[in-house]
């Protein structure tokens, strides 16, 4: 089965590196050339546009930022369906709402092109490891198809539903791990303003009811080592609580904490933090206070 692999990020990259390693016959796109040519010397072919690789592929992986890049991708004049051939398989692993995965898979379909939501949860750890989590949404068919893919890619697979209810699981797991990163980010600065040492406060709490992802993966490799390139950049995660407050009001959910959280990443993307890891959400406070959280 041929692969194509569309967005070679943070996630992208290590991603399509997984499925090298296991020989997968792989052609890439991406707009950053220097991603293209690093692959590339490992054994990648690379189309120029999203159409050129369409034509060479079974099946189409797309990690990208958001919904707005993946409709230029499958849908714009260079894009997927502008080349898909009959029974091609387009799979989304971006992190989008479920509603626009519908319309995607609607407007593929007008082709007789497959398409699926698989977003996933692990970070770029999980993604060079090939741990990810993997949340699937389509027809069980379409998801067979992938499934050997998502093997290579992911640790856990869960077929969470129809097309759309991947990214819909998606979105509730990252409006929590927003809100668990902000409280922690929070917390902690308060325990090192009162004397606390940030590595007795992690022993405990890591170990305690206060536990969580956020915690562990982000205070634990990015705030007490002063690290904050990413991983996950505080620009996509204010896009997914977008995604999520948005959903809240078509719903009619309120979402008092999502709304005010939303409003601590904007305020550090107006500090200028928007493409830096959301373990950053702590630089502001730490400003504030004029205290570090650091081992
Ligand atoms: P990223 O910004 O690091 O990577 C995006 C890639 O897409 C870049 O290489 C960029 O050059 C490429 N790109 C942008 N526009 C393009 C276009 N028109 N055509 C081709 N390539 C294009 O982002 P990321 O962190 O890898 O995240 C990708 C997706 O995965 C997002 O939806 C994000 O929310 C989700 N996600 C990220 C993480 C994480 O920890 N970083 C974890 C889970 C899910």
């Amino acid at each position: 089965m041929k692969i194509g692999f569309i967005g070679l990020g943070n996630m992208g990259k290590p991603m399509a590196m997984n499925l090298l390693k296991a020989q997968c016959d792989l052609t890439i796109n991406d707009v950053n050339q220097s991603i293209m040519e690093e692959l590339s010397a490992m054994g990648a072919k690379t189309a120029a546009t999203p159409a050129e690789l369409a034509r060479k592929v079974d099946i189409v992986i797309t990690m990208l930022p958001n919904g707005n890049i993946v409709e230029q991708v499958v849908n714009g004049p260079q894009g997927i369906l502008a080349a898909a051939q009959p029974g091609l398989c387009i799979l989304d692993m971006s992190s989008v709402a479920p509603g626009f995965t519908r319309k995607m898979a609607d407007l593929a379909a007008k082709k007789q092109v497959d398409y699926m939501d698989a977003p996933v949860s692990g970070g770029v750890k999980g993604a060079d490891a090939g741990t990810l989590t993997i949340m699937a949404g389509g027809a069980s068919e379409v998801v067979a198809k992938c499934r050997p893919i998502l093997e290579i890619l992911g640790g856990k697979i869960y077929e969470v539903g129809a097309v759309g209810a991947g990214d819909a699981v998606k979105m509730i797991n990252n409006l929590l791990l927003a809100v668990n990163m902000a409280a922690t980010a929070e917390a902690f600065t308060l325990g090192a303003k009162i004397g606390l040492d940030p590595k007795v406060m992690f022993d405990v709490i890591s170990t305690s009811s206060g536990n969580s992802y956020a915690l562990e993966a982000k205070m634990q490799n990015f705030v007490f080592k002063g690290a904050f390139e990413p991983g996950f950049m505080i620009d996509l995660q204010y896009k997914d609580l977008e995604l999520a407050v948005q959903t809240g009001k078509e719903s009619k959910v309120p979402l008092m904490i999502a709304n005010v959280v939303q409003q601590l990443y904007g305020q550090a993307q107006a500090a200028g933090l928007g493409k830096e890891d959301i373990s950053a959400i702590i630089k502001p406070l730490e400003n504030l206070t004029g205290i570090q959280v650091r081992m």
